[in-house]
């Protein structure tokens, strides 16, 4: 049993879990060992009488009693009173909002946080990171998240932005991102710069395996890393040059935060082997000198719901059910 359990191991609790996503919202019942009970998922709420209704249905199925109700959230949330302060986008009308008014489910306590920050307490109670104390977590999927814990506290910084980790500057002359900044990872390596770049190529006839659809529709990622390695010759150097800016990315963040363990989440990590061993060659060359130890580089364990579980995780780490 986990040394993360501060209980008796016969006793079991319960809390719903939630993820908000852009254009997905998921959400299911989870138990104190991780386990996910029961699930669904829904295109996103437009209104804040949707996502209301929708926890409620989730609610209202549980067959156990619940220890509260753990939500995650794109943008930038106030943990301690649950406002999502920031949040562009098509969840822009949740800004301003508590989510815990919100929902508005009585008595039952409610926690909210960043959706990076929800996997990585996933991860650390259950998941590739268990039982570690500094840890950090870039998610790579249209966007590029991140969250950090430094000596088993999530560092969220004077105003909740901290851990924005797609954020940051690779290179100060590169193009513009969506945060006003100029040349963040997320411009390099995030499903919509691989596509962007390889349909570059197609645009310029480059000869290329792949092609933009009758719709416009754009060649994925797991395409273009599929090609590449089949030897498409133009997806190898979109795959590559992406990846040589995000193992640079990942050094720093090494440098920066000297964590036991670095995890990759999102749906980026299906890419596996094509993904990590290069980066591990880049991080053991390039941090050699100054951390002088390998750092493991692990994939996210609770894919696909594991922002869901995480915002359980979140509910009993705040009740003082569970410990990181
Ligand atoms: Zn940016």
């Amino acid at each position: 049993m986990s040394e993360n359990f501060k209980r008796d191991n016969a006793s079991e609790f319960f809390a719903v879990g939630v993820d908000i996503g852009a254009t997905e919202i998921k959400a299911g019942i989870v138990n104190s060992r991780g386990d996910l009970l029961d699930s669904c998922s829904a295109p996103s709420p437009r209104t804040v009488s949707s996502l209301r209704d929708f926890v409620h249905s989730v609610k209202d199925r549980a067959k156990v009693p619940l220890r509260g109700i753990g939500i995650g959230c794109k943008g930038i949330i106030d943990a301690t009173s649950t406002r999502v302060k920031s949040l562009p986008g098509d969840l822009h009308f949740l800004e301003g909002e508590f989510l815990g008014e919100v929902i508005d489910v009585g008595a039952l306590p409610v926690c909210a946080e960043n959706d990076a920050r929800t996997a990585l307490v996933g991860e650390v109670l259950w998941g590739a990171a268990r039982g570690r104390r500094n840890v950090v977590m870039l998610t790579l999927g249209t966007g590029v998240g991140g969250a950090v814990l430094m000596d088993g506290v999530l560092l969220r910084g004077a105003n909740d932005a901290a851990g924005h980790l797609g954020h940051m500057t690779i290179d100060p002359r590169g193009g513009l991102c969506i945060c006003g900044n100029y040349g963040c990872l997320e411009t390099y390596f995030s499903s919509r710069a691989i596509e962007s770049e390889y349909s570059a190529h197609v645009h310029r006839a480059a000869p290329t395996k792949l092609s933009i659809r009758n719709g416009g529709e754009l060649p994925n990622p797991q395409a273009i890393f599929r090609v590449a390695a089949e030897g498409d010759e133009c997806a190898r150097y979109v795959v590559d040059r992406a990846l040589e800016y995000l193992g640079a990315a990942v050094v720093s963040y090494l440098h920066t935060f000297d964590p036991e363990i670095f995890v990759l989440g999102g749906n980026m990590v299906a890419a596996g082997s094509q993904l990590i061993a290069p980066i591990q060659e880049k991080i053991a060359r390039r941090t050699r000198i100054l951390l002088g130890r390998e750092v493991p580089l692990v994939f996210q364990k609770l894919i696909g719901l594991g922002g869901v579980v995480g915002a359980a995780g979140l509910v009993f780490v705040k009740e003082k059910l569970l410990a990181i």
